[in-house]
This record gives C-alpha cells, structure tokens and sequence, in this order.
C-alpha cells in the first residue's frame, strides 16, 4: 500500500513512513509497516482514525509490543501508539485515573510512592495500561483488571463510551478488546488499597528479584509465549517435551524460563513461528495436550 506524507492529516504528533517494527517490539522482530503515528493528544488521534476510516487502511494500536509478534513481512496499514497526553496519571485518594499509554512501571512507581497497594505483582511487566488492559496481564494471582472501575473508549474515531468492569468480559490473557480492534482505549479508572509504603516497597523488591531469577531478562523476548493449559504450566511440559534450549534460527527456548522464547541476535519472526510449531509438536506428542500460544501475531 503506498501511503503518501501528502496525504497524511496535519497533527501535533509523530508521523513515520515506512517504519520498521524491529524496535517497536520487545522481541526486537519485524518487517516494515506502511506508516506508523504517535498521536499527540486526542484530536491527533482522531484525526488519524478518521483518515483511515476514510481510506479504507486498517489499523493496529500498539502498547509497548510487548506481547506481539509483528511477521516479517511487516504490517499493511497504520501502527498508533498513543503519545505522551495519554500518560497522565493523577489520583483522588484510592482512585486512580490513567492514561492508557502509561507504562505499567510508571503507575506502579506513582502509586507506590503514594502508600497505594494492589499492583505490586504486576511490577516488571513491561507493558502499558492499554496493553494490560487487552491482554488482562496477571502475576503472581494479581491483575490490572481486578482493580478497574471503568475505561474510557474511543470507537474508530468517532464515539467515546465508558465500559464498566463487567462489561469487559477479563479472563485468563483475554478481553472483550481483543475482539474488538477498532476500539482504543484512552484512559483507565482504578480502585487500589490504602497501605504501608515500606511494605508495598518491600513487596515490589521482592516481586522483582523473583522475576530476575526466573526469567531471561537480558534477552529480547515477549513474555510467556504459551498460555497455561489448567493441568500443569506450560514451562513444565514444554521442559518435559526436552525443548529447553530449542533453536530455530535465532529464536531459541530459553533455558531459564522453559516458556520463554528469546531473540539471540537477528531472529525472524519465521524462526520463532517454526519454532512455536517445533514446541507445540513435541509437547503433543509427550503429553496429548496441545499449546495455545498467548503471543499475538499482528
Ligand atoms: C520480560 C517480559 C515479562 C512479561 N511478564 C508478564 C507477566 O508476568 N504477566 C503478563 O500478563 N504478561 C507479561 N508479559 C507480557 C506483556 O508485557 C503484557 O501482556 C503487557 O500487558 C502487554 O502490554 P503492551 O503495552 O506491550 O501491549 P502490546 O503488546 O503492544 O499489545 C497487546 C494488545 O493490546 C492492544 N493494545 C495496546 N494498547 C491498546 C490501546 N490503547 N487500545 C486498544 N488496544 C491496545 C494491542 O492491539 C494488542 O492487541 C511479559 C513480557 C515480557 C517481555
């Protein structure tokens, strides 16, 4: 698709031709999107979706890309990740208002600072609130989403509503949002805990020394690749399959975390799809149960 700067809406932020994905995901993978905008404010972002309502381009709203996997190919429309007016963060007491382009760390460390308790599991998900909001991030038994009130959403450029928690259908890595991709979510209201600030501080040094020890943090990757099926972890049966250290290419099983699949260098999103294939094959054929990946392919 040829997309022309020409052509392009006027706004306040970011707008990239031809940008390569490589480094807009933390598996540091992916060929090239036709255009990809950072909307400054929200009329930037309007703009932008109606530009592709208009055009008839399709369009995919990123976080951090932390749980993507973008093919090699590259992506045929426009990537949007939101700008910095959609990383405010203010609170009244124990209600917090978001902006859905915050990085989780970022909420975490306000919150913590103000003695407010109830996400310091979810500390070293390297995601943004929109992007937790999508894919329910959880750790350690806690999630974002068992802290929302509501979300503000923006419907392709057009109309705003408000979902309240129950409308959002939260279950294990999933959300009413994944259905619908022609939805932005702006901005997140959350309910957290009064509590003692040297006890959420200890708490979140203890959640992060964990995650150093188990996971392979000094390699790109995208979190747990598989979700859990309910009889045992997917990093057991995938140890279990013999697939620790697996390697396609650059992509390659970590030998830390059994569920994690790191980038060793210049891995391609071939490698890791072969590879995904290689680990679903091999846990099929020693335990009958068959993996489902967690990792979006855009
Ligand atoms: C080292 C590492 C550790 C991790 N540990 C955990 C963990 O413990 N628990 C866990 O749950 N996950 C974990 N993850 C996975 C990942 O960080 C989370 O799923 C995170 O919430 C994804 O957020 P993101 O902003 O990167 O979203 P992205 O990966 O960019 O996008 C995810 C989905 O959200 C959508 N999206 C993003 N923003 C918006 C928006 N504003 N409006 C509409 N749709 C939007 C995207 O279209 C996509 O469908 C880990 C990843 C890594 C690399």
């Amino acid at each position: 698709m040829q997309i022309r700067e020409n052509q392009l809406p006027k706004i306040k932020g970011k707008t990239v031709v031809h940008q390569s994905m490589e480094n807009l995901t933390s598996l540091k993978i992916g060929g090239v999107a036709d255009l990809f905008v950072v909307p400054e404010d929200l009329e930037d972002l309007k703009l932008i979706l109606s530009f592709c309502k208009r055009k008839k381009i399709p369009f995919f709203v990123i976080g951090n890309g932390s749980k993507l996997l973008v093919p090699d190919e590259g992506f045929k429309g426009v990537i949007i990740k939101l700008g910095d007016s959609f990383r405010k963060i203010e609170n009244h007491k124990e209600e917090i208002k978001v902006g859905a382009g915050a990085d989780l760390s970022t909420l975490i460390n306000f919150t913590a600072q103000r003695g407010l308790s109830g996400l310091e599991s979810l500390s070293g998900i390297p995601g943004t609130v929109g992007g937790a909001m999508v894919r329910n991030a959880s750790a350690f038994g806690q999630s974002l989403s068992q802290r929302v009130l509501s979300v503000k959403v923006l419907n392709k450029g057009e109309t705003y509503f408000v979902l309240s928690d129950k409308d959002m259908n939260f279950g294990y890595r999933t959300s009413t949002f994944l259905a619908h991709k022609d939805w932005v979510i702006i901005e997140v209201n959350l309910a957290l805990s009064s509590g003692k600030k040297e006890d959420i501080f200890s708490r979140l040094r203890e959640i992060r020394k964990r995650k150093i020890l188990t996971q392979p943090i000094s390699f790109p990757s995208a979190g747990c690749v598989f979700k859990n099926p309910s009889s045992y972890p997917a990093g057991y049966l995938i140890q279990q399959a013999g697939c620790l250290g697996l390697r396609m290419g650059d992509a390659q099983v970590s030998h830390q975390h059994a569920n994690f699949i790191i980038n060793k260098g210049k891995a391609t999103a071939q490698d890791v799809l072969r590879l995904i294939e290689e680990v679903k094959k091999r846990v099929r054929d020693r335990s009958g149960i068959s993996l489902e990946p967690e990792l979006e392919i855009i």
